[in-house]
């Protein structure tokens, strides 16, 4: 009998590691799964806000990959570290925030942490070598056919780590020269076309697997980016705390002065989930008329709190009214009541809108 071989996958949730972990699990390797949660995830989080996107399924695509494949996925959440990661790439950004090479090293090297502590830990060896579902060119940034072994380098992993989707095409790793898996076996996929994979997910019976349009994190996102820069611009410095990112997901962003910005609810989940938040911001709510909730952020004076409810006026049923009434909470403060005139169109200036 030879040794059961083990192997810890990167699971993002997607079709692509999901495909990996089902090639190796094909060639009799026991793959358990790992999930980073970074605090940008796409997962889950608008679409379980917002009302208009209720109909879409409120799942964990990597938990639901877990379950459809049978493996065991651990969940980490690696939010604070993955800072640094963030603010300091040393490969740079991509089109948008996004650090996609800084961020592969760094998850597949905490990936290879979990596989060298296992083998520490487990007399059996733990964990012989790591599987991404990473494609040759499908990622200018990141997939590139000179920065695979750049990541297997950097990461630690060294020829310990297994791309079965596109293997065909790379230099032989020690999994198969060891005899515990068979090159031939594994893909040649390369560049954008997902059409293989689609096929492959077909030939084996795997439907309804998640699209995630772009990438799997918010940096990949164009006006996320920017909240994110302007945010970072606005404080003189680049740091962020996790609520920081959570709310950049969610509302409207107005910034009429460089001392505070408002987030302006868009619909009623989101009002739902900025309620949570407002005892962290100065908050502003509409009396007169219906409308959303608005979060200030930021080092507003009064006046500026004032006119901040003119603006967060412009998106509620009193727009066209002559005046309405507002309940202005500053953080830490009393609530107050006052009248005032809803900003004209005409002196909103679309360059406020984030
Ligand atoms: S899209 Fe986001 S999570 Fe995915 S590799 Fe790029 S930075 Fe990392």
């Amino acid at each position: 009998m030879g040794i059961q071989r083990k192997a810890i996958a990167l699971v993002s949730g997607g079709l692509d590691s999901m495909l990996a972990v089902r090639a190796m699990q094909e060639q009799g390797i026991h793959v358990e799964g790992v999930n980073f949660f970074t605090g940008f995830c796409v997962e889950g989080h608008t679409h379980a806000i917002r009302k208009q996107d209720q109909e879409k399924q409120k799942r964990n695509n990597a938990l639901w990959v877990a379950e459809r494949l049978g493996i065991k996925l651990h969940i980490e959440d690696i939010s604070e570290e993955y800072k640094d990661v963030v603010l300091n790439p040393r490969y740079g950004y991509g089109a948008h925030m996004n650090p996609c090479l800084d961020c592969k090293i760094f998850m597949v090297g905490k990936a290879n942490a979990m596989l060298n502590r296992a083998r520490e830990l487990v007399a059996d060896g733990g964990f012989d070598f790591i599987i991404t579902g990473e494609v040759i060119g499908q990622r200018p940034k990141s997939q590139r056919k000179d920065t695979m072994p750049l990541i297997a380098r950097e990461s630690g992993a060294e020829d310990r780590i297994v791309r079965p989707l596109c293997g065909k095409n790379l230099p032989a790793t020690l999994p198969e020269r060891e005899g515990w898996i068979q090159r031939e076996l594994m893909y040649d996929f390369s560049g954008r076309n997902r059409k293989p994979q689609i096929a492959l997910a077909e030939k084996w019976g795997l439907d309804d697997y998640a699209q995630p349009a772009g990438g799997c994190c918010f940096l990949t996102d164009e006006s996320y980016s920017r909240k994110l820069g302007d945010l970072w611009q606005a404080r003189g410095h680049r740091e962020y705390e996790l609520d920081d990112i959570m709310l950049l997901k969610v509302g409207r962003h107005i910034r009429p002065a460089p001392n505070y910005k408002l987030i302006v609810s868009r619909e009623e989940g989101e009002n739902n989930f900025m309620e949570g938040y407002r005892k962290q911001f100065h908050t502003l709510r509409p009396i007169s008329h219906g409308g959303p909730l608005t979060l200030v952020d930021g080092t507003p004076t009064d006046d500026d709190l004032l006119f901040a409810a003119r603006v967060a006026a412009r998106f509620s049923q009193g727009k066209h009214a002559d005046t309405m009434t507002f309940q202005i909470e500053p953080k830490g403060g009393t609530a107050f009541v006052v009248s005032i005139v809803p900003i004209r169109p005409e002196d909103f200036d679309p360059k406020w809108h984030i």
